[in-house]
């Protein structure tokens, strides 16, 4: 059994059984034995890639978008340019690179913060980032204020959620607990409703009656605050930002949590602390805490969508004018990995803050 296992067991034996959103919260990000913690996760021999990873150009892109908005901010000095979760520092040094080459005057404008729990992480960003000074940080407030350009990839998927459960007209909150032999994990139904119930979403909330037993909302405090404090800070100090994931539009209920390792679904509750866990954002829920705090919030666009509307095929066409046959083949086959449905191209949305009334971000032209 696994260090983190054993933990998490001596946790239920102790406490009773404890909420999905504590499980995922200490499987991931147990500050010595979580997932993130004790490892990095990304690229053909770990557990999943991601668009970064996948290629330059989406990194590049993002940056370009970034050098966009700050134009319209009336290039503010300084600016913070901020990622939540950076992974291996890969968005951010592709997008560097872009606005150092396209918006020379906004890579001397700006300052790095990344907002990472992981050592082995932050590590690894260091040295994708050796030649930018940069600020790490645990969490969002400890960002000194000022105007923000914010992005998060892959973040929000892996903030823990609660899953609510109907029963008996009811709502209850799924559990874990150990199963009769004390040595398995096995999901249980808590007895009473559930404190969580006040995070859901209103159009589920309102539609709870008619929901059939069994049918399972998820809700994600920690998505809500983040969504707040990014359109607070905003909405108050200007800026804008960018949350690319997968994910539903409109609030919905489903069961969308999941494990990955190796690059393969596995048991939720199998291997803690050795697989990744993350759950589908519920982006209407995001946006709608974001416009309650004074920020506008656009989309959520396919990210096929949203990628070519920024010029992905022009950039991919650069790359491919000084590319070995081998070498386009690989460009090609990334740029319609990251377009292309049904994969990122679509399951993969791109939301977007902006300052309230202001026009709709590169991208977002004709979003609702
Ligand atoms: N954005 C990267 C990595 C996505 S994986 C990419 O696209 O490749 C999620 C990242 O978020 C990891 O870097 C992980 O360590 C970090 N992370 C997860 N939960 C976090 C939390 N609550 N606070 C800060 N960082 C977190």
């Amino acid at each position: 059994m696994s260090a983190l296992a054993a933990h998490l067991y001596a946790l239920i034996r102790n406490e009773g059984p404890i909420t999905v959103a504590r499980y995922m919260a200490e499987a991931l990000g147990h500050p010595q034995l979580g997932y993130y913690a004790t490892r990095d996760p990304f690229g053909r021999g770990g557990d999943f890639i991601t668009a970064p990873e996948i290629s330059q150009m989406f990194g590049e892109l993002i940056g370009l978008w970034c050098a966009e908005m700050w134009r319209r901010l009336g290039r503010p000095r300084p600016i913070r340019l901020v990622e939540f979760g950076p992974g291996r520092g890969t968005l951010m040094a592709d997008a560097l690179r872009a606005i150092g080459q396209a918006m020379p005057e906004l890579r001397t404008a700006l300052a790095v913060h990344l907002i990472e729990t992981s050592p082995a992480l932050r590590a690894r960003q260091t040295g994708s980032l050796r030649q930018v000074e940069a600020q790490w940080h645990d969490r969002w407030d400890e960002v000194p204020e000022g105007p923000v350009l914010a992005i998060a990839n892959e973040f929000v998927d892996a903030l823990p959620v609660h899953q609510l459960v109907r029963q008996g007209g009811q709502w209850r909150e799924r559990l874990v607990g150990l199963a009769a032999d004390g040595a398995t994990l096995r999901f249980e139904l808590s007895a009473d409703a559930p404190a969580a119930t006040a995070f859901l979403p209103a159009p589920l909330a309102a539609a709870a009656g008619a929901l059939p037993d069994g049918s399972v909302v998820e809700v994600r405090p920690a998505a809500l605050e983040m969504a707040r404090a990014l359109g607070t800070r905003i909405a108050a100090e200007d800026g804008a930002a960018l949350i690319v994931d997968y994910g539903h539009a409109p609030s919905a209920p489903g069961d969308t949590l999941q494990a990955v390792r190796g690059h393969r679904f596995v048991d939720v509750l199998a291997d803690p602390g050795e697989a990744d866990l993350t759950a589908h954002v519920d982006f209407q829920a995001f946006a709608e805490a974001a416009r309650a705090s004074g920020a506008a919030a656009w989309g959520p666009v396919a990210q096929g969508r949203f990628l070519r509307a920024l010029g992905i095929e022009t950039r991919a066409a650069t790359l491919l004018k000084g590319a070995r046959p081998e070498q386009a083949k690989a460009i090609e086959q990334a740029m319609r990995r990251l377009i292309e449905p049904p994969e990122m191209g679509s399951l993969f949305k791109v939301l977007a803050l902006s300052r309230a009334a202001s026009p709709p971000p590169p991208g977002f032209e004709s979003a609702p």
